[in-house]
């Protein structure tokens, strides 16, 4: 087997679980390799690393497969690293129906996203490593969990830094266009064809349900509180209803929930949770109108019509008109895309994170929170954090921070894997100091 060496003064990444071999740590290579072979990553002196696969036309010159030695890269490779996988969701998660099965590096295998939504699973293949071994792959995704269909969206430009086409459509089975999935209990249509990446961000699961707490405990601050009725009820106990200011009974059972404003929706899961938790009065909004229109169905689907409001624009002006307009929420969720897709765009994302926070935490009531993320990897969570302070300062606010964590269970991290970490997610209780 072609053997790659790797050069004496290189940081030791590899070792310190980092499954990448870029070109200029190559010091030579004793072969003559085929691009997505197997070879054997040593290290200066000839000692074993790793099994990778190479790809000389990619700045990514090897991806770690496996740490043994004897371990053949064919079908029952991928069905044993599915398997665990699959193992391990099944014992993180308390529901499967829908979940990220394979995170790529994190499930050791480098360049694969499953996405499974019910029994359709979505698959994106983003390096040259599994492309020539996409039969065996997709031969074991169906042996191991026996879906319905397998449906591929490798419609991501990264593919092309591995020299590869973008490609989409069914290669398995069938999938219908739209699959219906359960997420916290909660019902959503996802569109696996025309929906943004793999049609739905799993990662902020543990997030959603995070913001629980925030949806009720909110009557006191508009003058309602129980009042005792003078009835009885059955159990011969004292009936309390919720009574204003003005003595009347208010009849809007979610009289104790949230105002919510939901910025960067996408098909409405922040929207949902709130729903479910209690909220009022929830405003979703998205730029995309594909998006709101399937958040409209997801929010029907779930029985909230009556309590949201749908709004199709740039989050940016919206913010911002609603700050000259003096509007208010209890809660504002702000979960925007990557605005740093690069680290020459820092400077100009940290500008779009201040600006949205800025204008987010100036609408929330005081007392209220700031429910905030941030999915660049090349936005630290230090920086991050920083921009949240400045914002915060012009806001003339003093921010409390109650919940701080990044993706969910189903997105486990690599340590010495700096790529993993690119969820921020926070909390914030919004105070005034002026
Ligand atoms: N909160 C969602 C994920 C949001 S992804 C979830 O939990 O699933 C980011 C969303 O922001 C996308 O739906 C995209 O359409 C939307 N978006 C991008 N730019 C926008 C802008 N300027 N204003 C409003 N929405 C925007």
């Amino acid at each position: 087997m072609t053997k790659v060496f790797l050069r004496k003064n290189r940081k030791k990444r590899l070792e310190q679980g980092h499954p990448w071999v870029y070109q200029t740590e190559i010091e030579r290579i004793e072969g003559d390799p085929q691009p997505g072979d197997a070879v054997e990553i040593v290290n200066h002196a000839g000692h074993f690393l790793a099994k990778g696969a190479i790809n000389p036309n990619s700045q990514i010159a090897v991806r770690v497969l496996t740490y043994n030695r004897d371990e053949t890269i064919d079908q029952s490779f991928f069905e044993r690293r599915i398997r665990e996988a699959w193992v391990f969701r099944q014992r993180m998660l308390e529901d499967t129906n829908a979940c990220r099965v394979i995170y790529g590096e994190a499930d050791f295998l480098p360049g694969v996203v499953v996405d499974k939504f019910a029994d359709v699973l979505v698959i994106q293949i983003l390096s040259l490593a599994m492309e020539v071994r996409r039969n065996e792959l997709i031969q074991a995704l169906v042996n191991v969990i026996r879906p319905r269909g397998i449906y591929e969206r490798s419609d991501v430009p990264v593919r092309e830094l591995e020299g590869l086409e973008q490609r989409t459509g069914l290669v398995w089975g069938e999938a219908p266009r739209e699959v219906e999935i359960v997420e916290n209990g909660l019902r959503y249509i996802v569109d696996i064809v025309e929906g943004q990446k793999t049609g739905y961000f799993f990662d902020q699961r543990e997030n959603r349900a995070a913001i629980g707490p925030l949806m009720t405990g909110w009557g006191a601050d508009r003058g309602i509180t129980l009042q005792p009725t003078g009835e009885l009820d059955e159990q011969g106990k004292v009936v309390y209803k919720p009574v204003d200011k003005t003595g009347k009974i208010i009849k809007n059972p979610f009289w104790d929930g949230a105002e919510v404003l939901e910025c960067f929706s996408h098909i409405g899961s922040f929207t949902l949770n709130a729903c479910k938790y209690g909220a009022k009065k929830v405003t979703c909004l998205d730029i995309s109108e594909h998006a709101i229109e399937t958040a409209k169905r997801n929010v029907t689907l779930n029985g909230f019509l009556h309590r949201v409001d749908f709004v199709v624009a740039n989050a940016f002006d919206y913010l911002r008109e609603q700050v000259r307009r003096g509007s208010h929420w209890d809660v504002v969720i702000l979960d925007p895309p990557a605005f740093a897709k690069t680290k020459a765009a820092v400077p100009g994302a940290c500008r779009g994170y201040k600006d949205i926070n800025l204008n987010g935490m100036k609408l929330v009531r005081d007392g209220g929170f700031l429910v905030t993320a941030s999915c660049s990897f090349h936005m630290k969570p230090e920086l991050f954090r920083e921009v949240i302070q400045d914002a915060a300062l012009d806001a003339k606010k003093i921010l409390r921070l109650v919940h701080w964590s990044g993706a969910g269970k189903d997105h486990p991290e690599i340590l010495g894997v700096e790529e993993g970490h690119y969820l921020k997610f926070a909390i914030f209780e919004v105070r005034s100091r002026a």
